[in-house]
């Protein structure tokens, strides 16, 4: 384990001798252990904390495109140029797309502010029109209590017989679609639509946005919980449930930046990327979501100023990723087919100080994983058995920047941790990591309350380290993963025609 005082002693030490930032104070951190024991929690902190700032002085986000997230591309910019890497912006333009909506209930008592987004309580329909309710009281159309059979509600005209204009139409997934409802709460003189998800084993979660087009109303959607208490025990009728409801959606061109460092030594027809997305979502700083990543591998880079790797190392902080890995798909697709095939492997690092974490290494071994992301995965695997740390495989699915490198055409080797995020943690989790049961992994996942508060030092510190053994161990040789075993060992291949499979 990394000890987190060790990097702040160095440095006073540096300042005493011959100032700071001077490279001949650095170690040459060249192997596992000696990396892992340079890279710190308080290092590491270093990073969180501007990232921190950078937000707060900025609206309180680091969204790819806007001000936050442009002073952390520029800092993680100078800092790795500092440190030695050849470092270059990679610009590009993107629609961003996000939902602003706010739902708050007046009545009955207390005031409630309902949390926005996916697997949280409500979303607003994204093409559905934008608009504001105030104060006005929901009408259950139709509700039916679970288990349920088909749930019609909303899906007749005659749903709507006693419907009190004006009033906030709340109407039940199933039976028709979101539009039918929503249409026919429209003509019943309904000023907006809340569709509840029913309520049935699988049909509870908001995992859905309802996209409904075609209504002059807004419409939002709520996990069947919320729903049931906005229904506040009436099936069909007026609820005594008043709502402020505003659908609205932040959507703009912008133009953002990832962020390139490659080390200035190593093989480069046998690059190891590694990579984090920079930038967070419009409601938050983003500090584990994911300062915790973009700052765990620039602390490894900046430690491993002094290492001649065997490979290549290219550190990539992504933009984008929170609209939809847009940053990463921007760079895999900037690359030729020769440059495609110079890339040995690939590790990612999305959230990595989960506050209630679980230790989640992506499932290379999957059969639809590219050919060696299953030799990284035992990477990390035999890391943390060796350390006596318990952890489990996570679906490499594709839900983060390494998701464009497997894509089918590209199948670049990857891997990666994860400490969690929205989902609730089992009691079987918690006799392996401790922590809390049924609450989620990350309870500040895509909210306002990601701050430096949200950062677990202990995930931190142990993830951090697997981070640092991965990379070091690749730099020095891809042997397990695609059979190159380094500088000596290499011979030049041509470039191929068609990307290929590493
Ligand atoms: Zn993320």
């Amino acid at each position: 384990m990394s000890r987190p005082f060790l990097r702040r002693g160095l440095l006073a030490l540096t300042l005493v001798l011959v100032g700071p930032a001077s490279a001949g104070a650095a170690p040459n951190n060249n192997n596992s252990a000696k990396l892992t024991q340079a890279v710190t929690v308080a290092g590491i902190y270093e990073h969180l904390n501007a990232f921190q700032a950078q937000a707060t002085a900025n609206g309180g986000n680091r969204f790819a495109g806007l001000p936050g997230h442009d002073a952390s591309a520029q800092y993680v910019y100078d800092r790795a140029r500092a440190a030695g890497y050849d470092v270059r912006f990679q610009e590009f333009e993107y629609e961003a797309f996000e939902d602003q909506s706010v739902l708050t209930r007046l009545a009955p008592a207390p005031q409630k502010s309902y949390t926005r987004g996916f697997f949280q309580e409500f979303v607003g329909s994204n093409q559905a029109p934008e608009g504001t309710v105030t104060d006005t009281e929901v009408y259950a159309v139709d509700i039916m209590n679970p288990p349920l059979g088909d749930s019609t509600s909303g899906c007749e005209d005659d749903d709507f017989d006693d419907f009190v204009a004006g009033s906030i139409a709340l109407v039940q997934r199933g039976t028709c679609n979101f539009v039918v409802k929503s249409v026919n709460a429209e003509e019943a003189g309904a000023s907006a639509v809340i569709i509840m998800n029913e309520g049935n084993a699988g049909r509870t979660e908001l995992d859905f946005n309802p996209g409904v087009a075609g209504t002059n109303i807004p419409v939002v959607a709520t996990s069947s919980a919320v729903g049931f208490e906005l229904s506040n025990g009436v099936n069909d009728g007026l609820t005594g449930t008043r709502l402020n409801l505003t659908v609205d959606f932040f959507s703009e061109t912008l133009t953002t930046r990832n962020v390139i460092a490659d080390s200035p030594r190593g093989a480069g027809d046998n690059v190891v990327v590694v990579g984090a997305h920079l930038d967070s979502v419009l409601d938050g700083p983003g500090i584990n979501d994911n300062g915790s990543g973009s700052g765990t591998i620039l602390e490894i880079a900046e430690q491993m100023t002094k290492v001649k790797p065997r490979n290549q190392v290219r550190f990539i902080w992504f933009s984008a990723e929170e609209s939809g890995l847009i940053g990463s798909n921007f760079y895999v697709a900037s690359l030729s087919a020769a440059e495609r095939a110079n890339i040995a492997a690939m590790l990612n690092f999305d959230m990595v100080a989960s506050p209630n974490f679980a230790r989640f290494v992506y499932d290379g071994s999957d059969p639809d994983a590219p050919a060696g992301s299953g030799a990284i995965e035992d990477l990390f695997n035999s890391y943390f058995a060796s350390r006596g740390l318990a952890f489990e495989p996570t679906p490499f699915d594709g839900r983060s920047d390494y998701g464009p490198f497997i894509a089918a055409g590209v199948d670049i080797p990857a891997g990666g941790l994860f400490t969690g995020a929205e989902v609730p943690k089992t009691s079987a989790q918690v006799l392996l990591y401790g922590g809390t049961a049924g609450i989620p992994f990350d309870p500040c996942y895509h909210q306002a309350c990601d701050t430096i508060a949200n950062i677990n030092d202990t995930a931190l510190d142990q993830m951090s380290d697997a981070a640092a053994h991965a990379t070091i161990t690749l730099a020095q040789s891809t042997a397990a993963v695609n059979g190159k075993r380094g500088k000596g060992n290499f011979k030049p291949k041509p470039a191929p025609e068609t990307p290929i499979a590493l």
